[in-house]
C-alpha cells in the first residue's frame, strides 16, 4: 500500500461509500480475505487504483495465475486513471461490472467485464474475465 493513502480519511474507491479503512483496505493490507466474489472484485478494483499488483496476483486463482504477469498488469494500470466502479450483477461465483477510467490520451473509457471466481483451499480467487457489451 502506498504510504500517502490516508486510510482513515479516504472513501473507498470501490463505490461502497464506506471509508477505505472499513471496506477494502483490510483485504489489500492482508488482514483478511474477501468472503464473497463481489467483495474480492471490489478489493481488486482498489488494487488497480493503488497499483498494488502483488495483491492482484495473490488473488488470482493458482490455475490461471500463469496467464498474468506483474509487468503486464503494471504497464497497463500505470497508464490509466480509474474513475469509478459499477457492479451490475453479483452471483454465486460471477460478477458483472464496468469500471471507468481515463486512458493515456485523456479519454474516458469503460472496461466492461464478466468475471468468474472459484474457490481454492476455501478461499475465493479471481479465475478469469471476458468482455461483455
Ligand atoms: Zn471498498
Amino acid at each position: 500500500m502506498k504510504n500517502d493513502v490516508l486510510v482513515n480519511e479516504t472513501i473507498c474507491p470501490c463505490g461502497s461509500k464506506l471509508l477505505f479503512v472499513s471496506c477494502c483496505y483490510p483485504f489489500l493490507n492482508n488482514e483478511k480475505w474477501p468472503s464473497t466474489p463481489e467483495a474480492l472484485m471490489r478489493s481488486r478494483y482498489c488494487a488497480f487504483v493503488f497499483l498494488q499488483v502483488d495483491y492482484l496476483l495473490e488473488t488470482t486463482h493458482p490455475k490461471t495465475k500463469k496467464f498474468y504477469s506483474d509487468a503486464a498488469i503494471r504497464n497497463w494500470a500505470e497508464q490509466l486513471k480509474w474513475v469509478d466502479l459499477t457492479i451490475h450483477e453479483a452471483k454465486e461465483s460471477t460478477v458483472k461490472f464496468n469500471a471507468r477510467y481515463i486512458d493515456e490520451k485523456g479519454i474516458l473509457q469503460e472496461h466492461k467485464e464478466f468475471s468468474t471466481f472459484e474457490k481454492a483451499n476455501s478461499k475465493w480467487y479471481f479465475l478469469d474475465g471476458v468482455d461483455w457489451d
